[in-house]
């Protein structure tokens, strides 16, 4: 006789990330998924552009500290300097609402 058992899947741990600019390792859920588009990174709010991406706290604070540390050159592995403009607008947007 052969017992059927059912497959546990409850152990999953939650996926994490490292936020690129504090490098803080935190749930992915917490985090802003951005990809770059030539030269600029955007933000990618419904998590399905293609490619390469790197996650950020959705706060300006760490935006400054990934642009000092020329982290998203690094995360996307490309050498110039890349825009982060709307990158900040969304950010700022999430305060304010400017469009
Ligand atoms: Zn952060």
């Amino acid at each position: 006789m052969r017992q059927h058992g059912k497959l546990e899947y409850g152990g999953q741990a939650t996926p994490q990330r490292t936020c690129v600019g504090c490098r803080v390792r935190t749930a992915k859920s917490e985090l802003v998924r951005l990809v770059r588009v030539e030269d600029h990174v955007v933000p990618d709010l419904r998590g399905r552009l293609p490619g390469r991406g790197a996650s950020l706290h959705p706060s300006l604070s760490c935006l400054e500290l990934a642009e000092r540390r020329r982290a998203f050159p690094r995360a996307f592995r490309v050498a110039g300097p890349l825009d982060v403009s709307r990158v900040r607008a969304q950010l700022e947007g999430d305060h304010a609402n400017v469009m």
